[in-house]
């Protein structure tokens, strides 16, 4: 028996069954998951979860990658460090600092109107710093 080999597969198996717990919520926007991703799962330093997101509702929408990078998202992470953040009205008043956060529990996405759609929910907005 090639014990190698078993292990092998039972790896690809655990792989796909992970990838399917891994997979959006219907009508779960881009950002929705792969903000939930990272917070369980973390950055690997790469778009995996917005890779990921493609792959599995929209395969044809290959700008999506290069959308993110254009806003400073090299990875999953940065996407919203520097690319994308919670819109105002969703945002708490820190009493400490009197600056705006984001709440300790994210805001349930407001959804896409098409499952193969790429783009944010409302509950984004676009990020602009001053550099
Ligand atoms: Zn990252
Ligand atoms: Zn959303």
């Amino acid at each position: 028996m090639d014990t190698g080999r078993v292990i092998r597969d039972a790896e690809e198996y655990l792989q796909e069954v992970v990838w399917e717990v891994l997979a959006p919520h219907p009508r779960e926007c881009v950002l929705c998951y792969a903000a939930r991703m990272l917070e369980e799962h973390g950055c690997d330093e790469t778009l995996r979860w917005v890779g990921r997101f493609r792959a599995l509702r929209s395969p044809r929408a290959t700008g999506l990658e290069e959308r993110m990078r254009r806003v400073g998202g090299f990875c999953d992470c940065e996407v919203f460090l520097n690319g994308y953040g919670l819109a105002r009205e969703h945002l708490v008043r820190d009493l400490d600092t009197d600056e705006l956060e984001p709440p300790d529990r994210p805001p349930p996405c407001a959804g896409v109107a098409r499952m193969d759609s790429t783009r944010p929910c409302r509950v984004w907005e676009r990020v602009r710093r001053a550099w």
